[in-house]
């Protein structure tokens, strides 16, 4: 029903252009393997919220089940196993804070304790999938240094304090926060 979706020229007219043959294979993927859409099945895009370390707090969960008693976020990742220096794309892209929030606002707003999972798969046109737990051993941590930074994260939302410049993203590098003098040891 969309045509913008569907190439206009050359071999390929007619057929949906690329990167939305990839997002087709994904979803067919995904509906094809039963292990996912157990974790798929539940009340989907609920908002919640609450508040937490003297804040409030907003966020919207994928997949909720409360009789089954777990909650889900699905995720689209360049590589299952890909690592940012070091780090799995969970840590490197702050999942595990999100479901530990998650998790905590959950339990305010319903009364109960879920299992938080993640199901991820990649973008590419025979993805991998999974399906990963974030426990407990990753979470309770991850709120800890939430409450321990809150004050800083509070002062510099209100612009009582200056934000340190990661020297990596967009914004940094288009606002002229990048030039860092290094050693070779630090490339
Ligand atoms: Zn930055």
């Amino acid at each position: 029903e969309n045509p913008s979706l569907y190439s206009t020229q050359g071999k390929t007219k007619g057929e949906l252009k690329s990167t939305f043959k990839v997002a087709e294979t994904m979803v067919k993927s995904l509906a094809d393997d039963s292990n996912c859409m157990k974790f798929l099945q539940g009340k989907k895009e609920v908002i919640i919220q609450g508040e937490l370390f003297g804040i409030k707090w907003r966020g919207m969960v994928d997949v909720l089940n409360l009789e089954k008693g777990f909650f889900t976020d699905l995720k689209t990742t360049q590589g299952i196993h890909k690592k940012y220096c070091g780090l799995t794309f969970i840590e490197h892209y702050g999942y595990i804070e999100q479901m530990a929030i998650y998790r905590e606002l959950i339990k305010q707003q319903f009364g109960k304790d879920l299992i938080p999972y993640i199901v991820a798969i990649e973008k590419n046109d025979n993805p991998l999938k999974a399906i990963i737990k974030v426990d407990e051993r990753y979470t309770t941590p991850k709120l800890e240094e939430i409450e321990y930074n809150i004050e800083r994260t509070i002062k510099v939302k209100s612009g009582e304090e200056k934000p340190i410049a990661c020297g990596l993203c967009d914004y940094c590098r288009a606002n002229n926060k990048v030039t860092q003098i290094l050693t070779i040891e630090e490339l």
